[in-house]
């Protein structure tokens, strides 16, 4: 099976990346797409006892797609509510935008 922590390490970048170029006024269509984007990610994510807990998180929580802003502090919690699951540190979500699109700072 895949190391947990690099395909966690990869998809969280890929994710924030994804919210950080996503546009500010999105059309239907971009929300519509991007909802459906969640759904199958947290379907086909390849650590299946995460996926299983994604799946019912985003039923509970239902990403906010309405903006880039709104869905990236969507992200920026849900990652907080997995790191605080695993016992990592919360991460300051003021920063979000700074760490994910200005670039890395580690
Ligand atoms: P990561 O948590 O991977 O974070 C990478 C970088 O993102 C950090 O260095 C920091 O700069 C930044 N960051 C941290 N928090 C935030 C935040 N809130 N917002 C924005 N940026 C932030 N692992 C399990 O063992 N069990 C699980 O159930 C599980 N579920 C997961 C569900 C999903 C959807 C994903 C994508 C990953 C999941 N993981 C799970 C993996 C886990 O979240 C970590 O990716 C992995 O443990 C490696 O952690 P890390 O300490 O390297 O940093």
């Amino acid at each position: 099976p895949p190391d947990v922590e690099i395909l966690g390490r990869s998809s969280w970048t890929l994710l924030h990346t994804i919210a950080a170029t996503y546009p500010d006024t999105p059309s239907r269509t971009q929300q519509a797409d991007m909802l459906r984007f969640m759904d199958l990610f947290s379907k086909l994510y390849p650590c299946w006892v995460c996926a299983e807990d994604f799946q019912s998180y985003i039923v509970k929580r239902v990403p906010k797609v309405t903006s880039r802003d709104e869905f990236g502090q969507w992200m920026c919690n849900a990652h907080n509510d997995v790191n605080r699951k695993l016992g990592k540190k919360e991460f300051d979500c003021s920063k979000w935008l700074e760490r994910w699109k200005t670039g890395p700072k580690d």
